[in-house]
């Protein structure tokens, strides 16, 4: 008899997954979705000639997944790059918006003109980064099972500066997290091999793109539609095999296999796939897998909320000549980032329109719209000017849709897979890395050891 395989939850991992398992192996498989919309996060809206992508609006190019999965779903041409001009970032200062030194890879300066000669940082603590040249390996490193804080391994490299000013508000937000809570190794193993190659400024000069800046690739890459529409292409391939309005409560033992259960029936299973947040997880497991589901249950979470505003291009007097900026500075109300989502991709928006995205952390995304678009627009007239009243508003709520990887968190890893009964498989952003490239590749990594299996 062929393989039946249950997969739960239709974000981009479980999509992933499903079609790697029906395109490239051929197996039958059914995709259960709680929510009435398939994508999870990737939520993209059309609105009054505006294409807003509430959550993640592009990938890492660097990481080739998601572009080979959109090439292979006949999206090719779709993809598209962010204008070259554009591709540099502000960081929000007291003396205004100062452009982050060119050529920092996650944070770690490239070039080292740049870190000389930048504004964001006092003589004393140029000079204390600088030192990274010369510290040996593991300087002062103090580990749990191996790893170590993102942002304690940032201070004893680089120096207490640059981890506030430059590089903690930078990764941190791509977690929407504290880097001196999270794990360096569970966010940025790519750091920890800096290290080994002599120190991060030295191994980050070694694998510095050539070329000018303005005439290399992209570093993110993203859909000309916007990413829902990687969600819609591979939909359209799981035609009836991905169901909607399916929250799965139980995953039950039964002979060889399993019986899913849920809100619209019951599945039988040779393997089960569990997409969904890792607390998700934890208690489908709690049946078969106590510890797996108790180490699953430990993985927390942060939470978002996105603000789009719109304006006449005319009511902004500042260039917007960059892909947005940071917020170094944390208080509740204070956004942690915004993004000028038109300086990206100008078709975003009507002609003669701008679209900025204003990016809020955990503490306030329980505010009401209202109270939201208030903070917003304080924040468009403290840092760019910006008096007029917007032309669109628009809010989006992510709950509990960061994971937030804590040192210790590769271990973890190892132990819940140790734990996982046979034919039962998690993956996801809890994971192998956040991102949707990491997504789509652990999706498919699973779908090529179930098929193999
Ligand atoms: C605001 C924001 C901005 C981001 N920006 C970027 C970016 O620019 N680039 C980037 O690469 N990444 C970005 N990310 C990260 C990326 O979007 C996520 O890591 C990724 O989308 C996670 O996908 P997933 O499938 O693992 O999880 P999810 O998207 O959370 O999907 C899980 C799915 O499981 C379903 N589900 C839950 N419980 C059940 C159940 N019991 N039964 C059935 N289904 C269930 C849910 O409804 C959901 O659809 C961003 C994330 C956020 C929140």
């Amino acid at each position: 008899m062929s393989k039946r395989v249950v997969v739960i939850g239709g974000g981009i991992s479980g999509l992933a997954t499903a079609h790697a398992l029906l395109t490239k192996h051929g197996i039958d498989v059914r995709l259960l979705e709680a929510s009435n919309r398939l994508g999870g996060n990737l939520r993209t809206v059309r609105r009054e000639g505006y294409l807003i992508d509430e959550g993640p609006d592009s990938w890492v190019a660097s990481k080739p997944q998601a572009t080979a999965l959109a090439k292979a779903l006949g999206l090719g041409d779709r993809l598209i790059e962010t204008i070259p001009e554009n591709r540099r970032v502000f960081m929000r200062t007291d003396r205004g918006l100062v452009p982050l030194p060119e050529g920092l890879m996650l944070g770690i300066p490239t070039r080292l003109l740049p870190l000389v000669t930048t504004p964001l940082l006092s003589l004393r603590g140029k000079a204390r980064a600088s030192l990274d040249l010369l510290l040996p390996k593991y300087f002062r490193r103090q580990t749990v099972d191996g790893d170590e804080p993102l942002g304690a391994f940032i201070e004893r490299r680089l120096g207490r500066e640059v981890l506030d000013k430059l590089v903690g508000p930078l990764l941190g937000g791509l977690f929407t997290g504290d880097v001196d809570d999270l794990s360096l190794l569970g966010t940025f193993p790519q750091l920890a091999a800096l290290e080994e190659k002599g120190g991060l400024i030295r191994g980050a000069l070694a694998m510095a793109p050539k070329g000018k800046s303005a005439t290399r690739p992209s570093g993110f890459l993203t859909l000309r539609g916007g990413v829902g529409e990687l969600v819609d292409a591979i939909a359209a391939r799981l035609g009836d095999a991905a169901r909607l309005e399916s929250r799965v409560t139980e995953i039950v033992r039964e002979g060889d296999g399993y019986v899913v259960v849920h809100s619209g029936g019951r599945e039988r299973a040779d393997h089960v796939v569990l997409a969904g947040p890792a607390h998700v997880a934890a208690e489908l497991l709690a049946a078969t897998s106590e510890s797996a589901a108790r180490e699953l249950s430990a993985i927390g979470y942060s939470s978002a909320a996105t603000v789009f505003v719109a304006y006449r291009r005319a009511d902004v007097a500042h260039p917007l000549d960059a892909t947005g900026y940071l917020v170094p500075d944390k208080a509740p109300g204070l956004p942690l980032a915004s993004t000028w989502v038109t300086s990206k991709w100008p078709h975003r928006a009507p002609e003669g329109f701008v679209l900025i995205r204003v990016f809020f952390g955990a503490a306030d995304v329980e505010r009401s719209d209202d109270d939201l678009v208030a903070a917003a627009r304080t924040e468009m007239r403290t840092t760019l000017s910006v008096t007029a009243e917007p032309a669109l508003v628009h809010v989006a709520r992510f709950r509990r849709a960061s994971p937030q990887p804590r040192v210790g968190h590769p271990e973890k890893l190892r132990r819940v897979a140790e734990a996982l009964p046979r034919g039962i498989h998690a993956l996801g952003s809890a994971y192998e890395g956040v991102g949707i490239g990491d997504c789509v590749r652990q999706g498919e990594f699973i779908a090529d050891r179930i098929g193999r299996g």
